[in-house]
């Protein structure tokens, strides 16, 4: 089975092409200014490579589509129903959905016969409980505009959840993980039985954790006092908080492997920006194991979660006495990708570093709807 995987964002659109597991083609478009054009040039691409005759050889196409609301638990076969719903979740997603949508409908309308799939960012997080994902505000912002946590970076959670139980040679459903996706933009999950039953982001990518430019949970409050109080607009607010806080408001520099260098020669703003980047994160980690009970392994992915053995140890440090966890420091630093199980000796709770492939993932979820609906 061969799916085209396509993230058709508001200025670049990324594709893989996939045969079953494995992936045989990828590229990215990128400033693009018209979806129509570039996805002509993908689609003259596809028709010149050895691996493929022409679209017509690929069975579906998978899309990454970022908000799927409180309508989407699963992966949608996209039909003129699946588009209205899409179309009616741009308010909560203004800059995704709609370059997502583009391309779907640019496709739909080109090669109407190849079964076009959605997989959403905030789908595996519909499992989340009310009282985890209403927001204390008056109760009709929830009931009538659907204000409330969505969460993201759902397709990666669910991705390596799902890898971490097989080599663990366990079901999904009798797992109970934290999972740590850090990268630019970071989440962490609570996965109960499988499920996601909390997660660090909320209505928003904004909320949670610390992250390279986003602050992620603050007092509501000092927002206001921006307002009132220093004359800030709230265009420029939401700036601040999205693109100018987290590692690069405190040191001045959003990726985390130079704050790292920076801290090593001795900086002191870039060793308060990793101090607290880690802080966060041990913040869920207690609120997590509360939530979860036990916890059979903590999983890290992403950039940061992939690549960082000192955050993976700072995150993990000092967590023998309450949960029995201990990471074990020269493998954590001599990985063996794509997983690789970095527990220490007599740990209670396996610690795991798993690879994510957001791309791969959607194909593999394409590739089961397809087949259920044969
Ligand atoms: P995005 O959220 O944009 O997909 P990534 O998942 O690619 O981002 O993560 C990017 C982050 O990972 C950057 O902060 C980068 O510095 C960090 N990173 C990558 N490699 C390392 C490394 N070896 N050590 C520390 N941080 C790293």
């Amino acid at each position: 089975m061969k799916v085209l995987v396509i993230n058709s964002g508001s200025s670049s659109i990324k594709y893989k092409l996939f045969e079953n597991e494995t992936e045989i083609y990828q590229g990215i478009k990128e400033e693009v200014k018209s979806h129509h054009d570039a996805l002509e040039e993908l689609f003259e691409e596809l028709n010149n490579i050895d691996q493929i005759d022409s679209l017509k050889d690929i069975d579906a196409i998978g899309h990454r589509v970022v908000h799927g609301g409180e309508k989407f638990d699963k992966p949608a076969l996209i039909d003129d129903q699946v588009v209205n719903d899409i179309e009616s979740l741009i308010p909560l997603a203004p800059l995704h959905n709609p370059a997502n949508l583009e391309a779907i409908q640019i496709i739909r309308k080109k090669y109407p016969h190849v079964p076009q799939i959605a997989v959403f960012d905030t789908a595996f997080h519909q499992t989340i409980p009310p009282e985890n994902y209403i927001y204390p505000i008056t109760k009709s912002f929830y009931d009538k505009d659907h204000i409330r946590k969505y969460g993201f970076h759902g397709t990666s959670h669910y991705h390596v959840a799902r890898k971490a139980a097989r080599f663990l040679d366990k079901n999904l459903n009798e797992c109970n993980f934290i999972t740590f996706h850090l990268g630019n933009g970071s989440s962490v999950t609570a996965v109960k039985k499988g499920k996601s039953v909390d997660t660090s982001m909320g209505f928003t990518p904004l909320a949670g954790l610390m992250m390279g430019t986003r602050s992620g949970d603050i007092d509501p409050s000092i927002i206001f006092y921006l307002e009132k109080m220093l004359g800030y607009k709230i265009e420029d607010i939401d700036k601040l908080l999205n693109k100018e806080s987290g590692l690069k408001g405190i040191c001045g520099e959003s990726d985390l492997r130079t704050v790292l260098e920076h801290m090593r020669k001795g900086d002191k703003t870039a060793k308060l920006a990793v101090d607290m980047f880690i802080k966060k994160i041990r913040d869920f980690v207690g609120s997590y194991i509360v939530e979860l009970g036990t916890v059979d392994a903590m999983i890290f992915t992403g950039g940061i979660g992939e690549n960082s053995s000192y955050i993976r140890e700072k995150v993990c440090e000092n967590l023998y006495d309450s949960i029995g966890l201990v990471v074990d420091t020269y493998r954590d630093e001599h990985l063996k990708k794509p997983i690789d199980d970095i527990t220490g000796e007599n740990s209670r709770v396996r610690v795991l570093v798993v690879q994510t492939n957001e791309e791969k993932s959607i194909a593999l979820q394409t590739m089961e709807l397809l087949k259920k609906q044969e």
